[in-house]
């Protein structure tokens, strides 16, 4: 030995003892499913005590700690003090649920410390790229489209929308910059759009002021009239109108813009047509609601997750591009480090299409593993089902606001989303507005349920959106009963 390494030992990250290391990977995954199964006893969240923030202070941990240590602090610090989001009464914003083979799959590509998205000759390039067909095929898109699984829709908007704008730009975005773009170019959507699509404008050097921000209709829908004439002035005032995104489910009540018009005046304005499909996009494989998406396959990009309705662990979401060059062309770089596609043999040959020339990101977890044993776990019949069973839901609850007097509810259900409001007679507008957000706040620290409260027209309202395979309806029942009991306590 040299004297280096008297001083220093060989050593590695892998256990000193794998057969108490396997006990407590036994008893850690037995613990998740205990867990899982028996997620419908516990509250739904706990408020993190400050004893428990303050365990998260203090210096880096220079000497070891024993595993089962360490897993213990996890049980007792982080496990509890989680969102909720997999309980069957968490209802808020817009969430997923996971699923007991999701979290399988996660483990199995961390197993291998999976990296997707380079190389040849690799399984898990071939996952990636059926999953990607598979979601061509359920949303009826076509099958010469490219794709890219992403971190969530933020990124697939952010993707898109980097396409459309090195296609549309009239001038080559890539070498350029956007400082010197000859004109001013435009970007369309609703003023129900989500923020993700206003960050991936920043973030393009588009600047906020390009978004054209189109009022909506009664439905929360975009205004077709007031986009053709914003469309036209910007022509007029010698701007370029570069993309217009169609909202397919937004994320306060739900709302489908119509999307078959949007490709109509994309294609009379020659502008790119994005669609944010985040969840709603899977209503497209319901046995019974497919109509209410229709149009979203004419979309030139169609951004959505697969993390909220598709029910998968966090992160997973999905890009699908209609003309897979565009696509290319947009992200593709080689650097001689990763130089590819000359040799037929090895990690650097040419099988399939490298997929960080797809998008921004090199190095990426195997996300697509999750959907694909999900998927084939349970069939696209039976996620159709429960999809439905989710937009049937929600009708179920509009249905009991509906019968009860102490209850409003906002809009009429669309796909998924329910807002409704407790009513006090006598209170003023303002007052409702507290209320509200109180019935919100007892709903989540009681541990019954949770909702989110969203603004329509400026008021607040619960907000149900069941992105949830777990939810039954009984759930739903337990929700009207417990908001009328503390609308009542409170009032
Ligand atoms: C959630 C959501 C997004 C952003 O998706 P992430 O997966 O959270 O990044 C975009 N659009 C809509 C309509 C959404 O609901």
């Amino acid at each position: 030995m040299s004297k280096q390494t008297e001083e220093y030992p060989e050593e590695t990250l892998d256990p000193k003892d794998w057969k108490s290391m396997r006990i407590l990977g036994h008893s850690i995954l037995d613990d998740a499913l205990d867990y899982l199964e028996t997620l419908r006893d516990r509250p739904i969240w706990e408020h993190a005590p400050t004893h428990v923030k303050a365990h998260f202070e203090g210096p880096p941990p220079e000497d070891p700690e024993p595993a089962d240590d360490v897993y213990q602090e996890y049980l007792r610090y982080i496990r509890p003090h989680q969102l909720g989001n997999s309980h069957p009464r968490f209802w808020g914003w817009i969430a997923g649920s996971g699923t007991v083979m999701g979290m399988f799959a996660d483990l199995l590509a961390s197993s291998t410390d999976a990296v997707s998205g380079s190389f040849s000759y690799l399984s898990n390039n071939y996952v990636e790229l059926q999953v990607i067909e598979w979601c061509k095929t359920l949303l009826g898109y076509p099958s010469t489209a490219s794709g890219l699984i992403t971190s969530g829709c933020s990124a697939s908007n952010l993707i898109g929308l980097a396409v459309a704008r090195n296609k549309m730009a009239e001038f080559d975005v890539r070498s350029r910059g956007m400082q010197n773009a000859p004109q001013q170019m435009t970007i369309y959507c609703s003023e129900e759009a989500h923020s993700s699509v206003q960050k991936a404008v920043e973030l393009l050097g588009f600047g906020k002021d390009a978004m054209r921000l189109i009022p909506v209709d009664d439905s929360l829908r975009i205004d077709l009239a007031a986009l053709k004439e914003a469309i036209t002035d910007d022509r007029e005032n010698g701007c370029l109108p570069l993309c217009v995104i169609g909202c397919a489910g937004t994320t306060n009540t739900a709302a489908i813009d119509d999307l078959n018009a949007l490709a109509d005046i994309c294609a009379e304005e020659k502008c790119w047509f994005h669609v944010d499909g985040a969840f709603g996009a899977w209503a497209a494989i319901t046995p019974d609601y497919k109509y209410l998406v229709a149009g979203m396959e004419r979309a030139d990009s169609l951004a959505f997750d697969l993390h909220k309705w598709m029910y998968l662990q966090y992160p997973i979401g999905c890009i699908l591009i209609r003309n897979a060059g565009e696509h290319r062309s947009a992200f593709s770089l080689t650097p001689t480090y990763l130089a590819h596609g000359k040799g037929e043999r090895g990690l650097t040959g040419v099988d399939v299409n490298w997929l960080s020339d797809y998008g921004f990101e090199l190095s990426r977890g195997f996300h697509a593993l999750k959907a694909w044993m999900t998927i084939k776990e349970h069939g696209t019949a039976r996620y159709g089902r429960i999809i439905q069973q989710n937009i049937d839901q929600a009708h179920y609850l509009a249905r009991l606001v509906e019968a009860a007097p102490e209850l409003e509810l906002a809009v009429p259900v669309s796909l998924n989303i329910v807002n409704f409001r407790y009513m006090r007679p006598g209170l003023d507008e303002t007052g409702l507005d507290n209320l509200n957000k109180q019935i919100e706040i007892e709903l989540q620290e009681q541990g019954i349920a949770v909702t989110s409260t969203v603004s329509i027209r400026n008021r607040n309202y619960l907000h149900v959106g069941i992105t949830n395979h777990r939810s039954l309806y009984s759930d739903f029942d337990t929700l009207v009963r417990e908001v009328i009991r503390i609308g009542n306590e409170l009032a």
